[in-house]
């Protein structure tokens, strides 16, 4: 989404030659997806950016069609775009081919961007829906929020040491909507055992 169109050609053709380098695992008939952070305006404004955003990807299909992009919610740092759900969704409303477009929803950045995950939940899976589409989320990333609602700071917290808590975490994990999709751990790995150790207690939260 920058202003400089050889770094956007660049951006480009390394996200065709992630692409590329993905499609034989593809073809051993894996489902696999690619995710990335949409972009940043870097000040020319979100419209432009999310337009910049949804051309290029254009490019990049044109390029290397076939693996799903996911782009992923952002806490809204900068002049990042994907701020909010609306966003996104204006990104894949400028994409040609929306088969080829999803969503990773991090909780972090979901809290971080505004969205009250604490105290309304299924409030936040109803806008997640009207505006993105439940069937459109295929990935969730896991991470506590070192800062709170509205913060804007995508700073992650391991699980249950932030401002997300362990109550969050159960609903989640419990809920149908997102309980089947692949969920990723970007918390900081403070010990050789800690991600082992948070995946347990996520599985522990499972009803
Ligand atoms: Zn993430």
């Amino acid at each position: 989404a920058g202003k400089d169109p050889d770094k956007r050609e660049f951006a480009i053709r390394a996200l065709a030659e992630d692409i590329r380098l993905l499609t034989p695992i593809r073809e051993t008939g894996q489902e696999i997806y690619i995710n990335i952070h949409p972009g940043a305006h870097v000040g020319q404004g979100p419209d432009r950016g999310c337009s910049l955003i949804s051309d290029g990807l254009n490019r990049v299909f044109g390029l290397e069609p076939g693996i799903m992009v996911l782009l992923e919610t952002m806490a809204g740092k900068g002049t990042e775009c994907g701020r909010n759900f609306e966003e996104l969704a204006t990104i894949i409303d400028g994409v040609d081919d929306k088969a080829n477009v999803g969503v990773t929803v991090d909780t972090c950045h979901v809290l971080d961007a505004g969205y009250d995950l604490v105290n309304d939940f299924d409030g936040v899976m109803r806008q997640l829906d009207d505006v993105i589409g439940l069937e459109r989320v295929k990935a969730v990333h896991v991470n506590d929020s070192q800062f709170g609602l509205s913060s804007h700071k995508d700073r992650h917290a391991n699980i249950g040491d932030g401002n997300l808590g362990i109550p969050f975490f159960t609903r989640m994990v419990n809920d149908p909507r997102l309980s089947r999709l692949p969920m990723i751990l970007e918390t900081k790995e403070l010990t050789e055992t800690k991600h082992r150790e948070e995946i347990a207690l996520l599985r522990g939260l499972v009803q």
